[in-house]
């Protein structure tokens, strides 16, 4: 478990970011030191977006929503050698799935290459960068440690001149990769590592996926963040924690730039949840080593892959807005469960569908005749009508609803037992049909016409409620079962975070038999099956072969874990 200390520290992080960001947007604009807000969201397309995305997401466009202003998608494009085309379209279509529009074109760190280089020039101008001979193992000597100060460059004084030279000469493709890097002239004895002159350009010799072969040299993460925030216009820049020992430099190059504005930055707590990764590195190596199938997998914590699995953009949101409030930053998967549960309950309709079939005959039920029952769609809303269930001799429960020797806790079907089932009548039970092996393959029940709709007139009560599909109109579907990718709640604590993979995170089913509309249902209607869980068709699902997912199964274990004290909202 989380110790709780850190937890408690995390709680502070988490409730003072979020409410000291939207007061500090509310207290610039009554202040006018703005006249509107403007934030980005900034990805850098090397993989696909996650559940931690999704509160960075909400943040952004929400605040912007929030207080009437715009939020732009920015693509941190500054290293050519791990982004994709793919990486891109899949962020921009998880975006706008989430619910928000960016304003205008999505935008890019590439877009600015041309004036990051006259600003690096300018620097070089004013004295305060210069090109480093020294490579990449010498620098990190030079750098220091926590506890020591840095050493100052053999190179570091060289005339602007002589600066503006190298680096003309870097630019024009002269020296090879790592060769040369142009660093900002801060402070090799600053308590903060990150002001102790940073590298700010570097060579790499790839083409771009956007700018082609047109540089050779690529401007540093802290080279390009704020300066495209300040191109934008970006009033507050929101990232995540582990920039704020960046947030002194980010402040020094707009103090040291001809920046058309100001932006300033602010930090708010990363989300983490158990029983998952989130780092990109690690999703990467899950879908290029075959660990699950793509990144849109329904187990991986992906937003294409909660989307496949059927979980609802509204129930990430509604989470991610309750994160505001939790005691963690690691947060139980079972709170996001809670809210997707939550709000497929009052939405997602409700259909039959048998996984384990076991065939039932109904021997007083006329041979070649069937008729139609109705069924209420949804129960939990009244707008979603009802549909009519095909209703006839033959039909399947499941196997798991019958006892041939039921316990005393049993309700559900035994030999002359009378049970319901759902929409259609009263059954009883007469008389197990087994094959040479001994296992049951059939029941041979009857009905009661008269309690058609699911009442006996008489008032006779039944203790079971069976859900069951007419075999002669039943479709036939694959079902696949997920649990946690992961058996640890914090994967890698103790190893390498692969050997806690899940062998049975997935479990699929054939042979199952669904109701028929279920046949050609749309892959965004999530539905409830009956008493089983929540599904919706997989990517790969058509009319002729159904593939379904199981979103979730219907039991909420949130508030049990919040009642043992290990929760956090
Ligand atoms: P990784 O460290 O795994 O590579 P990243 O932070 O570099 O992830 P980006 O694509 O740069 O990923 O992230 C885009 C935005 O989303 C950033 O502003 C980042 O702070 C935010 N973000 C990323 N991961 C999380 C998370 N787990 N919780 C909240 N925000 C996040
Ligand atoms: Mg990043």
């Amino acid at each position: 478990m989380t110790n709780m200390s850190d937890a408690e520290h995390a709680e502070d992080a988490v409730k003072e970011a979020s409410d000291f960001i939207r007061d500090r947007v509310r207290d610039d604009l009554a202040a006018g030191v703005t006249k509107s807000v403007v934030t980005r969201f900034p990805p850098e397309p090397n993989g696909y977006l996650h559940i931690g995305h999704a509160k960075s997401i909400c943040l952004n466009f929400g605040v912007a929503q929030e207080f009437g202003g715009v939020c732009n998608l920015r693509f941190d494009d500054t290293n050519p050698a791990k982004e994709e085309q793919e990486f891109i379209d899949a962020i921009e279509e998880d975006v706008r799935w989430m619910g928000f529009e960016w304003d205008g074109a999505p935008r890019h760190a590439s877009d600015y290459f041309d004036t990051l280089y006259e600003w690096a020039e300018h620097l070089i101008n004013e004295g305060h960068a210069y090109v480093d001979d020294l490579n990449a193992e010498e620098i990190r000597e030079y750098r220091g440690t926590l506890t020591e100060p840095g050493k100052n460059s053999p190179y570091r004084d060289r005339t602007p001149e002589e600066n503006l030279d190298l680096f003309r000469r870097m630019k024009a493709g002269e020296f090879e990769d790592g060769a040369r890097v142009l660093r900002a002239k801060v402070d090799m004895a600053s308590g903060n590592i990150n002001m102790r002159d940073p590298v700010i350009y570097r060579i790499v010799k790839k083409p771009h996926p956007r700018t082609g072969d047109t540089w050779c040299i690529y401007p540093n993460y802290d080279f390009a963040h704020g300066q495209s925030d300040a191109l934008e216009g970006v009033t507050h820049s929101l990232c995540t924690l582990e920039f704020e020992d960046h947030r002194p430099l980010y402040d020094w190059f707009i103090a040291h730039l001809p920046t058309p504005s100001v932006p300033r930055q602010y930090e708010f707590a990363r989300l983490n949840m158990t029983y998952t990764v989130l780092s990109k590195r690690r999703l990467t190596q899950l879908v290029e080593d075959g660990h699950v199938n793509g990144w849109d997998d329904p187990r991986m914590p992906t937003l294409s892959g909660l989307r496949r699995r059927g979980i609802p953009p509204e129930a990430i949101r509604d989470f991610v807005s309750r994160l505001g409030v939790t005691k963690s930053d690691s947060v139980e998967p079972a709170l996001l469960d809670h809210c997707v549960r939550e709000h497929l309950n009052k939405h997602a309709e409700r259909r039959m569908a048998v996984l384990k079939p076991l065939k039932v005959v109904i021997e007083n039920y006329p041979e070649g005749q069937s008729e139609e029952l109705e069924a209420v769609n949804n129960p939990e809303d009244e707008g979603a009508g009802t549909r009519m269930v095909p209703f006839g001799r033959e039909l399947y429960i499941e196997q798991d609803d019958f006892m041939e020797d039921p316990p005393k806790k049993f309700f559900r079907l035994g030999p002359g037992r009378e049970v319901r089932l759902r929409w259609a009548y009263f059954i009883t039970c007469n008389d197990v049909v087994k094959d040479d092996a001994g296992n049951i393959i059939e029941l041979r029940c009857t009905y009661d016409p008269a309690t058609k709709g699911g009442d006996a007139p008489d008032g006779r009560k039944v203790k079971g409620t069976l859900h069951w599909v007419s075999a002669e109109h039943a479709v036939d579907a694959v079902l696949h079962q997920y649990d946690h990718l992961f058996t640890e709640p914090n994967p890698g604590k103790n190893g390498d975070f692969v050997d806690s993979l899940n062998p049975d995170s997935l479990t699929t089913l054939t042979g199952c038999k669904l109701e028929p509309s279920l046949g050609a249902w749309d892959a965004d209607r999530t539905v409830q099956f009956e008493r089983l869980g929540y599904f919706c068709p997989d990517l790969s699902s058509s009319p002729e072969s159904p593939v379904f997912n199981r979103t979730m199964t219907l039991r909420d274990t949130w508030a049990k874990i919040q009642a043992k004290g290990r929760g956090n909202a």
